[in-house]
């Protein structure tokens, strides 16, 4: 199976995209986890792609397309694979379906969590850790998964501990508007890139506003 998911920051395409890896058992291609191995490993990648990724900037075409494309030809990839954060532009996406067509390699599924800008930028501002537990959903804006209070304090909803945290860049307004710029961008951006995909293949749309188990179910109900 070859998929590919899209969806802006805050959409949880990052939860959803690992219960579609494991349903196929496929690797789960990240871009941006990529890129991170190659700077903490200091290569030569990572030490040019550093500066962009640091500014919040897309890593130029000419490093990011190739090294996918090379990527997708590793013996992991054989049974299948997910990509994720990748295409994130118009060019991508036309550079990775000239380069399918040219080895015959069939895209199965394009998934991609429709969310719009507000409601993203609120899910990722409203996150709030639980330092007992990081993987303790808390989200002041999802009333799902809304902390609980306690002698008017917010506290965990899962172990109801009181050391709720931010993560700074959850925080981070500029940030987050830059990368949604790019996400929401039609013309050339990553919007451009699902719009070119809904013209050449069926794209899976799903309703990202819902809570995160019916977006699974949604996906899930579409895929053979
Ligand atoms: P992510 O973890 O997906 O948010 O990616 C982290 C950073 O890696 C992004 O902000 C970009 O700087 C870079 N990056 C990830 N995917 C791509 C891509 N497809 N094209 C260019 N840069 C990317």
């Amino acid at each position: 199976m070859n998929i590919l998911i899209f969806g802006p920051n805050g959409s949880g395409k990052g939860t959803q995209g690992a219960i579609v890896q494991k349903k196929y058992g496929v690797p789960h291609i990240e871009t941006g986890v990529i890129f991170r191995q190659n700077i903490s490993k200091k290569t030569p990648l990572g030490e040019k792609a550093k500066a962009f990724i640091d500014r919040g900037e897309l890593v130029p075409d000419d490093i990011t397309i190739p090294m996918i494309l090379d990527r997708l030809k590793e013996d992991d990839c054989k049974k299948g694979w997910l990509l994720d954060g990748f295409p994130r532009n118009l060019a991508q996406a036309e550079a990775l379906w000239a380069a399918l067509e040219k080895e015959k390699i069939k895209l199965d599924y394009v998934i991609e969590i429709d969310l719009d800008r507000d409601t993203a930028k609120k899910r990722i501002m409203g996150r709030r850790l639980c330092k007992t537990d990081n993987n303790h959903p808390n989200n002041i804006y999802i009333d799902a998964i809304k902390p609980s209070e306690k002698d008017g304090k917010m506290v965990c909803r899962v172990c109801g501990c009181e050391d709720m945290s931010v993560r700074a860049d959850d925080q981070d307004t500029g940030a987050i508007d830059k990368r949604h710029d790019i996400y929401y961008d039609t013309k050339t951006g990553t919007l451009a890139a699902v719009n070119y995909y809904k013209q050449r293949t069926k794209v899976i749309s799903v309703d990202g506003s819902i809570p995160v188990k019916a977006v699974t179910d949604a996906i899930l109900a579409k895929l053979v």
